[in-house]
Formats: structure tokens, sequence, C-alpha cells
């Protein structure tokens, strides 16, 4: 069976609809917290397990010898997620599985973000299971997803300097991730995910502005004021708001602005530009 944790989050979702695109349903199981978030898997056919990243007894007998998992890293900063992933990685391990996939950070991160992604690769190697590393870069949607106070204010806020992002859309890394569960050859591969081409903050203001017919200008600000920002505006807790705004100085200087050309490679189509994933933003 190809195993799939997180399936009910946003990269989760076009994962299980790639997979349901290449393999039978009854050969994909979705991992998820709650049967009502994964009812739409169920209907199609498709094997639902319930399991929590923070119970090492709902993994118990999840997985069999011969599966195919992908570990979808968690989301919840403030629980601990090297040993929430080491869980799955447990019961992966006692099961005997065939590849142990983990959606990891760029290779060359060093922000703090960073952190629990070196950590969780290196329990990988440690346990022996053949993986695959699918270093996936930053998504569009991080920047398209919550455009509202950008569009009322007109100025895309940011501490990233000129620093550019290699950016792709969601569902290309999604495509990467089911073309290497269902495909043939990845064991103990890294591969640095990212688009084909980086942009920078000024760059993304010119587009949102060409598309909107508006004036949209880049500010540029320190990261004490961003992180305030974040902390005060946004109401971001102070710890969150710091790794955020390490990611920001990584931007500036260019740790995710690597264009490899591994995800064009793995999914074989171009991935999708910032400006696609601009004009589906505007639409909704
Ligand atoms: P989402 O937040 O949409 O999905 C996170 C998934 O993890 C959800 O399915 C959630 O379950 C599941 N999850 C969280 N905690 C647990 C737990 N304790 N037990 C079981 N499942 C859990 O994020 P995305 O799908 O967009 O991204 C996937 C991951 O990639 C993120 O979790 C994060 O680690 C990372 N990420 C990467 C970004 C990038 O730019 N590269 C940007 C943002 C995140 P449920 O559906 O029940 O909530």
């Amino acid at each position: 069976s190809i195993v799939v944790t997180g399936a009910t989050g946003s990269l989760g979702r076009f994962v299980i609809e790639g997979l349901l695109e290449k393999v039978p349903a009854e050969q994909i199981t979705a991992v998820a917290r709650s049967r009502e978030k994964a009812a739409g898997f169920a209907a199609r056919g498709v094997r639902v397990a319930i399991a929590d990243y923070n119970d090492p007894e709902s993994f118990d007998g999840l997985f069999t010898a011969g599966d195919k998992v992908l570990l979808i890293s968690g989301n919840e900063f403030d629980k601990g997620r090297v040993g929430q992933h080491k869980i799955v990685l447990d019961a992966a391990s006692a099961a005997g599985i065939a590849l142990f996939a983990y959606t990891s950070a760029p290779g060359a991160l060093t922000a703090a973000l960073a952190d629990d992604h070196r950590d969780t690769e290196a329990a990988i190697l440690e346990s022996g299971l053949p993986y695959v590393f699918l270093r996936n870069g930053w998504y569009n949607e991080n920047y398209t997803e919550r455009l509202a106070p950008v569009l009322q204010s007109s100025t895309v806020t940011q501490a990233a300097g000129d620093g550019r992002i290699a950016s792709a859309a969601r569902a290309d890394y999604a495509a990467a991730a089911v073309a290497v569960l269902t495909g043939e050859g990845h064991e103990n591969k890294t591969y640095e995910l990212s688009g084909d081409t980086a942009w920078g903050f000024a760059e993304f203001a010119a587009e949102l502005g060409k598309q909107t017919g508006r004036e949209i200008a880049y500010k540029s600000v320190s990261a004490e004021a961003f992180s305030e920002i974040l902390t005060d505006h946004a109401g971001l807790p102070a710890p969150l708001a710091a790794t955020l705004t390490g990611v920001e100085l990584a931007i500036e200087k260019g740790e995710l602005a690597g264009t490899g050309g591994d995800l064009g490679r793995l999914i074989g189509r171009p991935t999708t530009p910032i400006a696609d994933s601009i004009a589906l933003a505007l639409k909704d």
C-alpha cells in the first residue's frame, strides 16, 4: 500500500488526488486525525487510518511490510516535531516498510525553521530504512494565500531585501511526491525541490500591481520591525515570529533561491510560475 500522513492537509490533499490518478484507490491509505475530514477520501475507496503524531499507539499496526510511506512534516511547532516524526518512523521501521519518503526543507536553509527537518532526516538515516528526502522549497501559496492586507495597504512588507525565492506551487511539490511514490529507483535519494525561476519581492509587488491594475510597492523593513508586525499586527506568538523573521534573513542571503531543476525533472513539466498562483488567488 502507499500510505500518506497529513493527508487532509493542503499538500496531502493534492498528493492523494495525484495518487488516485495513478493507482487503484484500495492501494492508497490516507492517515488523518479526523475521520470527518477524510470522509471524501473514504467515499472514493481510499483506506483511511486515524492516527496522531502525538500518540505512538495510534500507529500500532498501521503500516505493513512493503508499504511505501510519505511522512508529511507536522505543523505543531510547539509540540516537538522531531519527536512526532520519530513516532511515525519507529512504527514504519517496526513494520519493515519498503520506502520512507519525508517532506523536508532545502539543504541550503540555515534558518532555525530547518532544524526540525535536519534532525528528522538524521533519525531517518539512522533507522536504516530506504528513504527519499523531498526537500521542498517554498510554496508560491505562502505569498498568495493572504493577499488581503497587502491589497489593503498596497504594500508588500517583508524583511528580505533583494533576496530571491525559487518557489513553486503546492501542487508541483505534491506531484513530485506522487512521482516518487509510484515510480522506481528513488531509494536513498535526496531531491532539492524548487521552482524553475527565482523572483524577488519587488517583482512580486509589480506583478500583483499589474494583475490588479494598481500601484503596489515593496517595502523591505528591518528584522526587528518585521518581527513586531507579526506579533503586534498579525497576533503571532513571539517564538513563531522569530522563526519567520529568521526565514526572511535566509531569503535575503539567497538560501531559498536555488534552481537546480530537481522538481521539474521529477514532475516532467515546468513548475508553476508565481504569476499563475497570483492569478489563481485573485480569482478566488
Ligand atoms: P497543512 O498545515 O495544510 O497540513 C499539515 C498536515 O499535518 C495536516 O494534514 C495536519 O492534520 C497534519 N498534522 C499536524 N499535526 C499532526 C498530528 N499531531 N498528527 C497527525 N497529523 C498532524 O500544511 P501543508 O499541507 O501546506 O504543508 C505540509 C507541511 O509542509 C507542513 O505541515 C509544514 O511542515 C510544511 N510547510 C512547508 C511550507 C513550504 O513553503 N515549504 C509552508 C508551510 C508548511 P489535520 O488535517 O488534521 O490538521
